[in-house]
């Protein structure tokens, strides 16, 4: 499979930008800290796609002015952080670019505040934020049943071989050989990191399912857990028929599925994640799988994603497609016991309603500089 370097698409979204209509430099608002008002709040929104248009038009667009205010497709990048000039809040979402070289753009640009329409920061250079005076915001709570949903869809498509037997389906064949299932009742799932996403899984593991339920975390007794709490990540890897991984990536849940926490799985294990991909050794994900230590493998996140999710590949021609070739995608994706969704777990209505909402709650409390407000509920992060 194949993944963009930045020079191909970014030529592209520059030709559907409109750099003519964008204000020089020279136009950069510097705010003191009194509070100003929404009319002097000018937004771009990266990455806004057809999907979420509506939600942002309504919740960002209609109130801070739709003609200083922008939508654009492109990601945030080194090649589209111009974007911003004569902005002062920049709305992002996973996978723009947020490291120390184009925050630093993006301040010379005016930006004054980053409006992240997701709950991980980990694309988020929090200290170079931190030091040139840019207040980052973020969703920290949104509708984690969506979330929570999709891994129980990506565990049943798994478990029932769904995805094989459409395709046979399609071609005509109706044969069963290979399309055994488990019962999923009195099976073990263990769910590590067992904050929001995690505790509505395990409810729903737990009571709908009729699942024995393990759970870990760095904090554990979180009420609302349905499940019962282990010491040790290998306590819960070894028990458990069904993993799926709720943590947050950061330093020390890098790489945590990796070829030394794989061996101590129980053989054939189904392994989940939905949070980010860079929580799986995925060079080492990949031998678990075809050695059968892993016995299928349902991801929504991948380690270098924005490389590739949120993007057409179809229309590039074969050479094309073999610059931007990524081997190890290929390999994974190709694996008959492994299911790959482009990060789509957020994608219900009900999500987006609530990201927009947030979204344009934080820029107010920006406007007003209603500083505990934002620290206050979590969503301000500097
Ligand atoms: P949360 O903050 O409510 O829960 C995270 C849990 O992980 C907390 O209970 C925390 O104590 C625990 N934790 C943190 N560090 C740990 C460590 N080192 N070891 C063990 N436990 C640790 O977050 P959430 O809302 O449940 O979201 C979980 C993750 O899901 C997010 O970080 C985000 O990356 C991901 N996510 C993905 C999508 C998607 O569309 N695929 C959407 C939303 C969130």
């Amino acid at each position: 499979m194949f993944a963009l370097k930045p020079s191909l698409v970014q030529t592209k979204i520059y030709e559907n930008g409109s750099r003519k209509a964008l204000g020089g430099k020279k136009n950069a608002r510097f705010f003191a800290k009194a509070s100003i008002e929404n009319d002097d709040v000018k937004v771009v929104v990266y990455s806004a796609h057809e999907y979420e248009r509506k939600y942002l038009t309504e919740s960002v667009l209609n109130v801070f002015g739709g003609s200083r205010s922008k939508l654009v497709t492109a990601r945030l990048t080194e090649e589209t952080v111009d974007l911003s000039i004569g902005c002062n809040v920049a709305c992002c979402f996973v996978n723009d670019d947020l490291s120390e070289s184009v925050l630093k753009r993006l301040r010379e640009n005016g930006v004054e505040a980053i409006m992240l329409r997701c709950a991980g920061f980990d694309r988020v250079c929090v200290e170079t934020a931190k030091e040139l005076g840019i207040e980052v915001y973020r969703v920290p709570r949104y509708d984690p049943e969506s979330i929570s949903d999709m891994a129980i869809a990506l565990i049943m498509a798994l478990n029932r071989k769904i995805v094989i037997s459409h395709d046979r389906v399609k071609v005509g064949n109706f044969m069963l050989d290979g399309l055994v299932g488990f019962r999923m009742r009195g099976k073990t799932i263990g769910i590590l990191g067992t904050g929001k996403i995690g505790r509505g899984l395990s409810q729903a593991m737990v009571h709908g399912f009729g699942m024995r339920c393990l759970g870990y975390d760095k904090y554990p007794d979180k009420e609302g857990f349905a499940g019962t709490y282990v010491d040790t990540i290998d306590e819960l890897i070894e028990q458990s028929d069904v993993i799926s991984l709720h943590l947050p990536l950061n330093e020390e849940t890098k790489h945590v599925i990796n070829e030394n926490t794989i061996k101590k799985m129980k053989k054939g294990a189904m392994l989940i994640n939905t949070s980010r991909g860079g929580l799986l050794n995925i060079k080492e994900v990949i031998l678990g799988l075809r050695n059968g230590s892993i016995g299928s493998l349902g991801i929504d996140v991948y380690e270098t994603e924005e490389k590739i999710f949120a993007i057409d590949f179809s229309k590039l021609t074969i050479e094309e497609k073999m610059i931007y070739w990524d081997d190890t995608f290929a390999q994974l994706s190709s694996l008959p016991q492994v299911i790959v969704t482009p990060h789509q777990a957020f994608l219900t209505h009900d999500a987006l309603e609530e990201i927009s909402k947030t979204t344009k709650e934080n820029i107010e409390a920006f406007a007003k500089r209603d500083v505990a407000n934002g620290s206050q509920n979590g969503n301000r992060i500097c």
